[in-house]
């Protein structure tokens, strides 16, 4: 690198305030397990950073199951329905439609709304395509048993019951917060004539936790790192005090993008407070913010434009493109960190094709990858310590107890682990799935923070269709248990 003694200087001080250490990762770890533990026993309305939702689902499938289910994931402008079709042997097959949600539906009545949505599902299930391909109803009745994945905020109170809070994304259709919308699409179906019932309202981690179950035994971990973050996991019931159920043991929704909230604990830069203030959620999911791809350009953003102020970078001129808010995408991160190339010849590409940043020299770019490495290996080390700080608390709760001795630094290393022995962690998300090295570098901080068996008794692994097979999963363990 031919960077000057300006660039080394200012380039170490970076390194230094994005590097996670090992022993920052492991306090992390147990203040998240603290905090986890203070969510599941707070009382109702006391604001815990972790929110520790129960979910009411009781049970994982282990890919045995059999039987035509529905999926239905409203979550913004596109309405998916889903015939999901189990036919045991971890084997399925899975057939959808999506409907566009118009303006006017997103501020109709929601009975409007609902309405939309039970002629959809009635058109999809009675073309003659999808009829076929139904294979038996599971209940011995002709209705369709349904999972409905909603991708706003809900109080949920029952697996097949959750209150509107607040309607997000666009959506303000008068009639539907303060109540539940299980119900309001329940009415609409009948009141259309539409043999469906609702059994099941799904957070999309718990989707993706049950999707990857029937796939994956032993899944004990789903976590989305997509536009946001957010996790669900495995929890015994004796230790969900607001819980009285038989069941052993329930999905619990740990909303873990607030992760202290207060700013007690990460290891948070003046770029990312900066991205903080400006934002429309100031003080809210800081953790998030670090993390997920809705943030991480903004990060890279703020600290290149620092660069610029200073004149280490680009000569101390910006672009017009540069200067706007979100102007650098986390995509472009992960072009960035792929190129290899001697001369980053991509990174200059992408510099001027999408921010207008000409004659950038082979330093600058040096300094633009490595601002991309530092901020995406802190996000990738932040989500290894959220998902070993939940296997953590699986060790201790009883469930992957097995493991105790294995999963701990200075553990005696096994050289081969038994497939059933394995704790498998399903995730969606882009940032995952695309983004290079993130991966192999959230293994590496599984391994600093629960030992050198971390990397055979750990496994991550894609699960993508939490929203329809996920679902679809949630509303045949309702069923099952009622
Ligand atoms: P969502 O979470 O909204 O369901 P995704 O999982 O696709 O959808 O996540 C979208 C986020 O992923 C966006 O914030 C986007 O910036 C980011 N993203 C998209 N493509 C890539 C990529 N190739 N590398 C890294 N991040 C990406």
């Amino acid at each position: 690198t031919k960077w000057s003694a300006l660039q080394k200087e200012a380039m170490s001080t970076l390194t230094s305030q994005f590097t996670v250490s090992t022993t920052k990762l492991q306090q992390l770890t147990e203040a998240f397990v603290q905090h986890m533990n203070e969510g599941l026993t707070a009382q109702k309305g006391a604001c815990k950073d972790l929110a520790m939702i129960p979910t009411y689902v009781t049970g994982r499938p282990d890919g045995h199951e059999r039987g035509s289910y529905l999926a239905l994931d409203l979550g913004g402008t596109n309405l998916r329905v889903c015939l999901i079709t189990l036919k045991g042997d971890h084997a399925l097959e899975s057939h959808q439609r999506a409907f566009k949600v118009s303006d006017h539906l997103q501020e109709a009545h929601v009975s409007e709304l609902m309405d939309f949505i039970a002629a959809s599902i009635k058109d999809f299930i009675t073309s003659e395509h999808i009829s076929s391909k139904i294979v038996e109803h599971p209940s011995d009745s002709e209705t369709l048993e349904l999972g409905f994945t909603f991708s706003f905020p809900v109080t949920q109170t029952a697996i097949d019951a959750g209150v509107l809070l607040r309607w997000t994304k666009g959506f303000c259709c008068p009639g539907a917060v303060g109540n539940d919308v299980v119900q309001l699409l329940q009415e609409a179906l009948n009141r259309n004539g539409v043999n469906v019932h609702v059994a099941a309202l799904v957070n999309d981690t718990v989707g993706t936790l049950l999707a990857h179950s029937y796939t994956h035994p032993n899944t004990f971990v789903g976590a989305i790192f997509g536009t946001g973050t957010n996790g669900a996991y495995v929890e015994t019931t004796r230790n969900i005090p607001s819980i009285s159920s038989p069941a052993k043991e329930m999905l619990v929704n740990i909303e873990w993008g607030n992760f202290d909230k207060d700013k007690e604990f990460l290891p948070l830069t003046i770029h990312d407070n900066k991205l903080d203030k400006e934002s429309i959620n100031p003080g809210v999911h800081v953790f998030e913010k670090m993390i997920s791809g809705m943030y991480l350009g903004e990060i890279a953003r703020n600290v290149l434009l620092n660069l610029i102020g200073q004149r280490i970078l680009f000569g101390g001129v910006s672009s017009e493109i540069l200067n706007k808010h979100y102007a650098l995408e986390t995509k472009f991160m992960s072009d960035i960190e792929k190129d290899t190339s001697s001369t980053l010849t991509a990174t200059a590409t992408i510099l001027e094709q999408e921010l207008n940043i000409r004659n950038s020299t082979v330093a600058d770019r040096e300094i633009v990858k490595t601002v991309c490495q530092l901020v995406g290996n802190r996000a990738a080390r932040l989500s290894a310590m959220a998902t070993a700080a939940v296997i953590r608390q699986g060790l201790s709760n009883g469930i992957q107890e097995k493991h105790r001795h294995l999963l701990r630094v200075g553990a005696t290393v096994v050289s081969a682990v038994d497939e059933k022995d394995v704790i498998n962690v399903g995730i969606d998300g882009s940032v995952f799935e695309h983004y290079p090295y993130f991966e192999g570098r959230m293994t590496e901080g599984l391994e600093e923070l629960l030992g050198p068996n971390a990397r055979h008794i750990i496994k991550l692994g894609i699960a993508r269709d939490g929203s329809g097979v996920g679902a679809a999963l949630a509303a045949l363990i309702a069923t099952k248990n009622n």
